[in-house]
């Protein structure tokens, strides 16, 4: 028998040729994997303790995938400077649906905003051309107050 240590080994040592195995497996059995989320949500539903792991898990997962990304894009919105940012995506794409892992792969493409910026910019791209002289017309009217962040 196989001891869990050698277990271990094994799966860190062909981590990438045991997770395109994975996937070739599930091609294969579709109806099994779906079997399996079910059950899975089963148990989450009603046990909390596995619920409870799964959301730890989730949670420490999209941290992980969070520090990575800042690390690559940035932490630090680009035109206020706050570090409560969120990732969008230049050349006009719309993200709603990028993950983190098309956000990884795609991390070039992607700049830092906070909340409030990244409304802004999109508000400005849908309503920008449209409302041109009144937004400018606005802009004018106002008297600025610049604060050093
Ligand atoms: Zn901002
Ligand atoms: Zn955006």
């Amino acid at each position: 028998m196989q001891d869990k240590e050698y277990m271990k080994k094994y799966r860190s040592k062909n981590r990438e040729k045991i997770s395109k195995q994975k996937k070739e497996w599930k091609k294969r059995n579709p109806k099994k994997v779906i079997e399996y989320y079910k059950r899975e949500n089963e148990k989450r539903k009603t046990s909390p303790e596995v619920r409870k792991k799964f959301l730890d898990y989730q949670k420490e997962y999209r941290k992980n995938k969070v520090e990575e990304l800042k690390k690559l894009i940035g932490f630090k919105c680009l035109i206020c400077g706050s570090t409560k940012i969120r990732f969008h995506e230049i050349h006009g794409k719309s993200h709603k649906t990028a993950n983190y892992s098309y956000t990884l792969k795609h991390y070039k493409d992607f700049v830092p905003l906070c909340f409030k910026c990244h409304r802004a910019i999109h508000w400005l791209k849908f309503y920008g051309k449209k409302r041109e002289p009144l937004i400018k017309q606005l802009l004018d009217s106002l008297t600025f107050q610049y604060y050093t962040v």
